[in-house]
């Protein structure tokens, strides 16, 4: 009997590529030889890769043909197709947002009635406009829609921004977010048992990636007088671990750290008498 295993789409190359393999590989999962190929697999997870345009992700996973797939949510809303989000992957930010010539005033959506609107994301926009009341005209082109105002293709835009530099390079200045877009993780609605287990062991090891990413390892050396004030600033896993330094008087404390209280603990911990801090990142963090 073969074994069962987790089929999943990641983009073939482009920008979601270098960080979709990465998570794998920070999942401990490791990937057959990916150079041009259409497929691969893992020989230490039960795991099916297929390499697909990221536009063609949602039917893929929608169909069946893929279990799971990496996505943008721009590209997953745009296609709207009936997939489950089970995990927001915190990778390749953007925004879908109209811009126009940059020395237009944009004074709201009212702006774009009766315009020409460029974009790749149709779906998405016609959406916006018909919340907003707005009657306007979308010319759909798939690549380069910032160019279309200059060579008269189009009055406005609507496209993914990260920077805005594409935006300003052609004359463009960005007015309005239409939506706020992440990579996450989709999967098919109707997956077996034996699929939704593996499926959970990858949720688990993602789930450990993503904390300990958020949290640094920290070590500091206290003198014994001091240490209930220090050890009221760290929470730890538990509580902090606390060993005897050689030279008497002296402890090594060891604790972990989020990232949101980071500086205002190192400060705090400064003040308290705290002494030869160190800060490790963590590898893995299971709790
Ligand atoms: P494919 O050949 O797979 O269709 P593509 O050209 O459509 O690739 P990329 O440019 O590689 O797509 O972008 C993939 C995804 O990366 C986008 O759908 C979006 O989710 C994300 N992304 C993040 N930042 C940006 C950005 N500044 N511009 C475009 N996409 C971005
Ligand atoms: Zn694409």
């Amino acid at each position: 009997m073969s074994q069962v295993k987790l089929k999943i789409a990641i983009q073939k190359s482009g920008r979601l590529y270098d960080d979709s393999i990465k998570l794998l590989n920070e999942c401990g999962i490791e990937l057959r030889n990916v150079k041009d190929r259409l497929k691969t697999e893992s020989d230490n997870f039960p795991m099916e890769i297929f390499f697909l345009r990221d536009d063609d992700i949602p039917q893929y996973v929608e169909d069946g043909v893929a279990d799971i797939g990496i996505v943008g949510e721009n590209v997953l809303f745009e296609k709207n197709k009936k997939v489950e989000i089970v995990e927001k992957l915190g990778f390749s930010k953007c925004r879908l947002s109209i811009a126009v010539p940059r020395n237009e005033t944009y004074d709201g959506p009212a702006y774009l009635q009766g315009k020409r609107i460029a974009t790749s994301y149709p779906f998405l926009v016609n959406q916006f406009l018909e919340k907003e009341g707005i009657q306007a005209e979308i010319h759909e082109i798939s690549g380069s829609v910032e160019i279309a105002p200059g060579i008269g293709l189009a009055d406005v835009v609507a496209d993914l921004v990260s920077s805005g530099s594409t935006l300003f390079m052609n004359g463009l200045k960005e007015v309005a977010a239409i939506l706020q877009s992440q990579a996450v993780l989709i999967r098919n609605s109707g997956m077996d048992e034996v699929k939704l287990q593996i499926l959970n062991k990858l949720l688990f090891r993602i789930s450990a990636v993503k904390k300990s990413k958020r949290n640094k390892y920290v070590l500091l050396n206290a003198p014994n007088d001091r240490l209930d004030q220090i050890i009221a600033q760290l929470p730890g896993m538990k509580s902090p671990t606390v060993l005897p330094l050689a030279e008497t008087g002296w402890s090594s404390v060891h604790s972990v750290i989020n990232e949101d209280e980071f500086w205002d603990k190192i400060e705090a911990l400064k003040a308290a008498g705290a002494q030869g801090i160190l800060v490790v990142p963590i590898e893995k963090m299971i709790v």
